[in-house]
């Protein structure tokens, strides 16, 4: 938890948000300035900040992750999709909170 990171705050339902699926490990949001027809984002509860700061005990979180890609891009009606890990500043990286963004319905 970090408490100047807005998908943290999210998470913590201090700001809203149009969620598609929760569990313990993890909430599933639409973007809300979608780049495709259906676009949302898997974020992991734990505040990590960007994929080069995962390690070895991370490993199943980040498998969990794209598991759940295909489960609930079915759920929006997907036939496919597109995934999509921004990783720092450089790599086009808004939102400093680990996330796969999912694209469909192109
Ligand atoms: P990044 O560039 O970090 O990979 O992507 C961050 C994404 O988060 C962007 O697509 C942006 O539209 C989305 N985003 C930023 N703030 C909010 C918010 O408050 N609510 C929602 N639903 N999406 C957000
Ligand atoms: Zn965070």
């Amino acid at each position: 938890m970090s408490t100047d990171c807005i998908f943290c705050k999210i998470i913590k339902g201090d700001i809203p948000t149009k969620k598609i699926y929760e569990d313990d490990d993890f909430i599933v949001f639409h973007d809300i300035k979608p780049m495709s027809k259906v676009h949302f984002l898997i974020v992991p509860k734990l505040h990590i900040e960007t994929l080069k700061d995962c390690t070895e005990t991370h490993q199943s979180l980040l498998g969990k992750a794209l598991m759940l890609a295909p489960k609930l891009a079915e759920s929006q009606g997907l036939l496919g999709f597109k995934t999509l890990i921004n990783t720092g500043r450089e790599g086009g990286q808004e939102v400093f909170h680990i996330h796969v963004h999912v694209f469909g319905g192109h």
